[in-house]
């Protein structure tokens, strides 16, 4: 059997490799999205209790500070002014309709997001 015999099976063969073409290109995509979200990696979070501040997979507080158990741990960042890591209480600032976070040390709005690839010793 020759494939002159079945003029249809080209087309039909065209058809099925665009949808495998495209099937590929989306799982292709998801993974790559995928990666690229574990790849932003570890969030560093300060304790609003003791000031201690570690790295953890998880960006959302509050969670339970690794240091004084105390339920006070929150994504943090880094103040501009006095060059310390703080824990940002979103929270509070929610309820208290505070738009700009601020360093409780120091007072300063100055405050920037911590890079996951940033070294956080000397801080
Ligand atoms: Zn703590
Ligand atoms: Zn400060």
């Amino acid at each position: 059997m020759s494939k002159q015999d079945r003029p249809w099976l080209q087309p039909v063969l065209v058809a099925a490799s665009i949808v495998v073409l495209a099937i590929a290109v989306v799982v292709v995509f998801r993974s790559t999205a995928g990666n690229s979200r574990s790849v932003v990696g570890e969030a560093v979070l300060g304790c609003t209790a003791c000031d201690y501040f570690y790295r953890s997979d998880n960006r959302r507080g509050p969670l339970n500070c690794p240091k004084c158990d105390a339920r006070a741990a929150w994504p943090a960042m880094l103040c501009r002014k006095c060059n310390r890591v703080v824990g940002i209480d979103r929270m509070m600032m929610r309820r208290e309709g505070i738009s700009d976070a601020t360093c409780p040390h120091c007072g300063s709005t100055d405050l920037r997001t911590i890079r996951s690839s940033e070294s956080l010793e000397g801080f």
